[in-house]
């Protein structure tokens, strides 16, 4: 009796996440190996009644949509971190089945450690390593898997060791690794071949849902398109030139004598939060939804060390004291040692996305590079203050600009290290976030509290910005 093809209820009918084309055909070439893995991977989710567990997470690369596919927990992620967001998830959810499914040129180029490392700790993930000895997705270009001698779009004449290396093995390299539960190595070549890989992914997702650890599955598919042949000698090409390379085979299985590892639950509530880094819930008190205040996203940016971070803090910290949704984001990177600086703060009514600010309602320069770097990203009706030593910069046609003598009212005060508490004093002169005055100076003070000696200081330099605005209103 001949067997009916059906298609597992892990793969959506309909790919309604591509947005309307074609929505029940996959996006990849005919005669890709891809569909057959993601039907394995499919059929044993559905076998193994994991589905409602799966988290699937694919980045970069020809399979960057298979959250198109699969009807269950989806996550994209940037080149080569899948291990590291896989990390996340199965720490955070300990039951989760969470699978990797990545290509050559980002498994092992760009990912290449963060796989190495995951592996080595033995993270509970299933990863299914599509090698194909290209990068498919962005033209066919040679991928670290890629054979010695074998044409591709940046090795017209063919692989040359002694110019890039020899193809690497992944499985070999992981199996080095003392961690690791369940290693293969399968080709879905052929009817023969693709039975096998059913068996090896079946697997790897069987140790993830009885949680014991790390499986790596390396599947040896064909990629027609690259190859620049027929689907027939892309598949022959798989089991006479790769398999030679790369032979298929089981290289560990201790799924019968590891046991489970099982993580105590995460609590991820408020107050367990609160209690686990100190922190005295009074402190940060739950924001109510306002729709009636305006958002406000403001960009500092100066040298290291003019307490551009600080300024924003200070700011989140008042605005969540007085009830707002708020958000503080930090750039660090070469500025911590001198260079330029910035940090993003937002102040909503409600939750708030990201925490981004790409156009700023107020922008704070307290260096030229950073008025320079940031000014035209300022939205046409925000406000901008720049220290008023910076000169003949041309600011954007109809800019609400305002020069404030930043550094020399903070030098008044004391230390021409509070011109970042001039520029506090001149938003709640100004009432650039209808946050009252008060939150401010505690927010200040309270930023203060470890040096008392500075206090002073910055009062008379809020002080001395009020002053300044009242003058200048
Ligand atoms: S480019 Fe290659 S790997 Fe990518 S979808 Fe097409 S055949 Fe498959």
């Amino acid at each position: 009796m001949a067997a009916t093809l059906t298609r597992p209820e892990s793969i959506n009918a309909v790919f309604t996440r591509k947005g309307g084309a074609a929505p029940t055909a996959t996006h990849y070439c005919p005669g890709c190996g891809h569909g057959v893995i993601h039907k394995l991977i499919g059929e044993a989710m559905d076998d193994l009644g994991i589905r409602e567990r799966s988290v699937m997470i694919s980045p970069v690369g020809c399979s960057v949509f298979a959250y198109y596919y699969f009807n269950c927990g989806n996550v994209q992620t940037a080149h080569g971190r899948a291990p590291a967001v896989a990390t996340g998830i199965s720490r955070a959810c300990d039951d989760a089945v969470v699978i990797s499914y990545q290509g050559d040129g980002d498994l092992a180029s760009i990912g290449l450690n963060e796989t190495l490392q995951a592996a080595n700790r033995g993270e509970k993930i299933a990863v299914f390593f599509v090698n194909n000895t290209v990068y498919g997705m962005t033209g066919g270009q040679m991928a670290p898997t890629t054979l010695t001698g074998e044409v591709t779009a940046t090795s017209p004449c063919g692989r040359d060791p002694r110019e890039a290396g020899y193809p690497i093995h992944m499985c070999e390299l992981i199996d080095q690794l003392q961690a690791p539960v369940f290693i293969e190595r399968v080709s879905v070549s052929d009817i023969a071949h693709i039975r096998k890989a059913r068996k090896a992914i079946r697997k790897a997702l069987e140790v993830q849902r009885d949680g014991k650890g790390y499986a790596f599955v390396e599947i040896l598919s064909n990629c027609p398109t690259n190859l620049k042949q027929t689907t027939q000698a892309s598949i022959d090409w798989v089991n006479n030139d790769m398999a030679g390379e790369f032979p298929v085979r089981q290289f560990r299985d201790r799924s019968e004598e590891v046991e489970a590892y099982r993580r105590s639950p995460r609590v991820w509530d408020k107050a367990t939060l609160d209690a686990l880094y100190d922190l005295d819930s009074k402190a940060a008190p739950d924001a109510p939804v306002d729709p009636s205040v305006k958002p406000v996203g403001i960009r500092i940016a100066g040298f290291g060390g003019q307490g551009v971070l600080s300024l924003g803090l200070i700011l989140a910290n008042a605005a969540c004291q007085a009830g707002r949704f708020t958000s503080w984001l930090p750039s660090y990177g070469p500025e911590q040692r001198g260079g330029t600086a910035n940090c993003s703060v937002q102040i909503a009514g409600d939750e708030i996305g990201s925490p981004v600010v790409a156009e700023p309602d107020i922008l704070v320069a307290l260096n030229r590079p950073s008025l320079e770097r940031f000014m035209r990203d300022a939205k046409p009706d925000g406000v901008i203050l720049y220290d008023d030593r910076i000169e003949d910069v041309e600011l954007p046609a109809g800019a609400k600009a305002l020069a404030v003598p930043a550094v020399r009212l903070a030098v008044e005060a004391g230390s021409e290290k509070a011109a970042n508490t001039i520029m506090l004093g001149v938003i709640s002169g100004l009432g650039l976030t209808g946050i009252d005055r008060q939150y401010y100076i505690d927010a200040m003070l309270e930023n203060f509290t470890d040096k008392p000696k500075l206090i002073q200081l910055n009062e008379a330099a809020f002080a001395l910005a009020e002053e300044w605005v009242q003058r200048h209103k």
